[in-house]
């Protein structure tokens, strides 16, 4: 076992602090990973904050995570010391239940374990994840990152870029394909990026009228403001697919009317009830409404590999983990272009090992 250092929170409302935590010793299929950069999702801040009600302190968030190999249990093969190296939302799944042979670790049927607030499937322990010095992680949870990615910016590929990618692909996002984005943030803007490299004609739908620049600079075709009822109604139909990342509670069906035929709007951002949805604007267009929750480690590997061949990285924002406090009230009040990565450089000068 080693301690390393981290940023955690010790009770809901708490600020994050300084701590020292426990690192595991290697099991045979372990591979330890030096952190040098951590995304910051909006789930960091809901799972701090106990929105969910299931948090377990202390809490240390992050799971968009990059850095290097510095040692390796005995059966690894795939990896060894100085390997560049990421690990995003899951750290082991049972690997036996049809969903695990499916690649869908997400949805294993044991439950699969979380980076962070998951239950350790030996131990029992409450995960830790990336605002630290350094993780353990299961061989088969470990993703290479190319050499052509840059690694202060790939960390957010790893929950925001898999979190849009995976509906996209499953409802068969194409070149031509009419795509709305709802929310432009850390899952939105990699919503507009991929759907481009996919060939869709992208619109963001936002709240933000200040945001237009910026998204027809992220590759958008047009921008509606979801504030506007207008143009609302003047997009009505207009859709094949729409990706809704709003991250609280909201009504649906002002974004529902937008989907064309046989259309579908994926929920990825509320993880909460939401208002009732309208049944007759659901029935015109024989119009569906999905959910879609991550995604599994062969298709964050493709992701990565899709992203170094396509150039796609997110827009990162570096911040000193000695600011994450700021970092997630900025995040909360809207105020990120378009995802906070920490530099874990600054985790070693603000707290000696
Ligand atoms: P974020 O960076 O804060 O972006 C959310 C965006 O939604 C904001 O930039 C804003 O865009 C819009 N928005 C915020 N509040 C709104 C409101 N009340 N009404 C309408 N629009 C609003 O958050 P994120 O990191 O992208 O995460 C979004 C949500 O996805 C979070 O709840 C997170 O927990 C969840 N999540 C889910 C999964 C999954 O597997 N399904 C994975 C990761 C994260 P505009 O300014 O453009 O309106
Ligand atoms: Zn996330």
């Amino acid at each position: 076992m080693t301690i390393c250092t981290a940023y955690g929170a010790c009770e809901a409302h708490a600020d994050l602090t300084p701590l020292h935590i426990q690192r595991r010793t290697l099991r045979p299929d372990d591979v330890a990973i030096a952190i040098a950069y951590c995304g910051v999702c909006h789930s960091d801040a809901h799972q701090v904050h106990n929105d969910w009600g299931n948090t377990a302190y202390p809490c240390v968030p992050g799971h968009e995570i990059v850095g290097h190999v510095t040692a390796v249990g005995p059966d690894v093969t795939k990896y060894k010391l100085g390997d560049r190296v990421a690990v995003g939302c899951l750290v082991d799944s049972c690997q036996h239940c049809a969903p695990c042979d499916e690649g869908e670790e997400q949805n294993c049927l044991k439950g699969a374990t979380a980076t962070y607030n998951g239950k350790d499937r030996h131990t029992g322990e409450n995960t830790l994840g990336g605002y630290s010095e350094s993780i353990v992680v299961r061989e088969k949870f470990v993703l290479r990152v190319p050499a052509a990615l840059d690694p202060r910016c790939t960390g957010p590929l790893l929950c925001a870029g898999i979190t849009v990618w995976m509906p996209m692909r499953k409802h068969g996002v194409r070149e031509g394909s009419k795509v709305a984005i709802v929310g432009l943030g850390g899952l939105g803007h990699m919503g507009v990026k991929l759907a481009v490299a996919l060939g869709a004609e992208v619109t963001v739908i936002t709240t933000s009228p200040g945001k237009a620049n910026d998204a027809r600079a992220l590759g958008a075709h047009h921008v509606l403001l979801s504030t506007d009822p207008k143009a609302m109604m003047a997009s009505a139909n207009a859709f094949d697919f729409i990706l809704d990342t709003i991250p609280t509670k909201h009504n649906v069906n002002p974004y529902l009317m937008l989907l064309g035929r046989n259309g579908v709007l994926v929920l990825i951002g509320a993880i909460e009830p939401l208002e009732p949805i309208h049944g007759g604007l659901l029935m015109r267009n024989n119009r569906s409404i999905a959910g879609s929750l991550i995604g599994g480690i062969q298709d964050t590997q493709e992701l990565l590999d899709f992203c170094a061949e396509h150039n796609v990285l997110p827009n990162c924002e570096m911040v000193d983990i000695r600011d994450i406090n700021t970092a997630f009230k900025r995040m909360q009040a809207n105020d990120v272009k378009y995802r906070f990565v920490i530099d874990m450089a600054s985790l070693r000068e603000a707290v000696p090992a």
